[in-house]
């Protein structure tokens, strides 16, 4: 497969040239989903015995399955929570795949791992967590959060008390998903504090207080958001990080959406107790500008994260040996055969510096409070509650829940923007709202404009 043939060269500058176009096309067009069977019509079958040509076969590509798809990146893309790559990192994650790097073992990966431990220290640096902490690169938010939850679990368990016991984690109804799937995966129950909005020191004692013995013993983990996905919200991290002190509670902050506005010295006060966290999860891909995909997890004491997640095998012993000594990422996280995923956030911290970041992480922010000042201008919107980090919830007067889908839809299938409604409990009462999520620094004041008039 290395054979150098005219048509890899010609396929080479092929991919490099598609490659440029689109990373120099700021608003590329806003593709959306076929159906498989439509898909199957228009592109036929791709996997044959002869293969069908890398010519043809990057044509299909390029013509029909990535208009099936959503740019992420695009401007007017305000659903869930966007991103918005530099192209540097874009770059850099050609170049991470051309160098074929292992990045489980230093032994390895040496030389690409001190690039991710570089970008990896500035993360640190951000969440003020004392000398000795420490995190490697993962999957993303999920894994993260995974790779703490079986660090604090295994941890807990070196009490024989806890040996043959249930675990049990406490986070609020405004925690992500992954919390409550990632605690299945390691089969532990979940008790949930009943807020979307953030979570005090009050609740939690409140919380804990009312636990049975039972329930008592088998808790062995707090997860605060710092940043909540669907409103940007961050719990009272310094008045949960004081409980989990108390009660000798493993306290775990999941800042994957809001990790980035640690850089943003507007907002940084609002993180305040984060520093006290035995473990942080942040996502690079969401708002630190990199390619998917790339989470973090950080660890106050990576130690107990290697006690509980370095692998054992006769084929592996060669990477412990002494002159193998350094930073082996597979200990510290779930996966063991890895990419090099941090390293497109080196070349481009490396690059454009990290005042760069701060400045585009600003950025987000400033565009949620002039969408929230247009809100609250506009005679037909009101805002549900002022902007948070850089999420904004506002209703349409007298919409219902169909509306809003159909609004959205229509924006999408004209391919003009993606911003999709979410659900706000007000009163303990759902009702469905509008979001918008900024990221992207090529977000313009006209494209907001834009698509508040689409909703009137
Ligand atoms: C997005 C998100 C996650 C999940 O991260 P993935 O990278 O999608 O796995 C977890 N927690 C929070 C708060 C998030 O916003």
């Amino acid at each position: 497969m290395h054979n150098i043939d005219i048509e890899v060269v010609e396929m080479t500058l092929d991919v490099m040239k598609y490659a440029i176009n689109r990373m120099t096309h700021t608003s590329p067009e806003l593709g959306k989903p076929k159906s498989e069977k439509e898909l199957r019509e228009l592109v036929g079958e791709t996997i044959t015995a002869d293969g069908i040509g890398g010519e043809n076969a990057f044509g299909l590509f390029k013509d029909v399955l990535v208009k099936a798809t959503v740019p992420i990146d695009h401007p007017r893309h305000l659903a869930f929570v966007p991103a918005a790559p530099t192209r540097a990192a874009i770059m850099f994650d050609l170049v991470t795949s051309a160098s074929s790097i292992h990045g489980a073992y230093w032994m390895e990966g040496a030389g690409g791992i001190f690039c991710e431990n570089e970008a990896m220290k500035w993360l640190v640096s951000l969440t003020g967590l004392p000398k000795g902490a420490f995190g490697v690169f993962t999957s993303g938010g999920t894994a993260a959060n995974l790779s703490a939850m079986v660090t604090a679990r295994e941890n807990w368990r070196k009490n024989p008390e806890n040996r043959n016991v249930k675990a049990l984690v406490i986070t609020s109804e405004g925690a992500h998903s992954s919390i409550k799937a990632m605690a299945k995966v390691i089969d532990a129950d979940v008790l949930l504090v009943e807020t979307e909005d953030l979570m005090t020191a009050d609740m939690l004692k409140e919380k804990i207080a009312g636990l049975d013995p039972d329930q008592r013993k088998r808790l062995f983990s707090v997860v605060a958001t710092g940043g909540t996905t669907n409103a940007g919200i961050i719990d009272d991290l310094e008045g949960v990080a004081e409980v989990c002190a108390k009660e000798n509670l493993w306290f775990h902050v999941d800042a994957a959406y809001g990790g980035g506005a640690l850089a943003a010295d507007s907002v940084r006060h609002l993180f305040r107790g984060i520093e006290k966290a035995d473990s942080i999860t942040i996502d690079p891909h969401k708002w630190l500008f990199s390619p998917y995909d790339c989470g973090a997890v950080i660890y106050k004491n990576p130690e107990l994260a290697k006690e509980a997640h370095a692998q054992e095998g006769s084929y592996l012993e060669i990477f412990k040996d002494e002159g193998a000594r350094g930073f082996n990422p597979a200990d510290y996280q779930i996966q063991l055969t890895r990419r090099v995923r941090g390293l497109p956030l080196w070349f481009s911290l490396a690059m454009h510096g990290t005042d760069k970041y701060r400045w585009a992480v600003e950025e987000g922010m400033k565009l949620a409070n002039l969408a929230g000042e247009l809100i609250t201008d506009h005679n037909e919107l009101e805002l549900v509650r002022e902007p948070s980090l850089s999420c904004v919830l506002f209703r349409r007067k007298g919409w219902s829940p169909e509306d809003y889908r159909t609004w959205t839809y229509k924006n999408h299938k004209e391919g003009f923007a993606l911003v999709t409604p979410t659900t706000w409990k007000i009163n303990g009462i759902p009702e469905t709202v509008a979001r918008f999520c900024f990221i992207n620094p090529d977000t313009t004041i006209e494209d907001i404009v834009a698509i508040l008039q689409s909703m009137e």
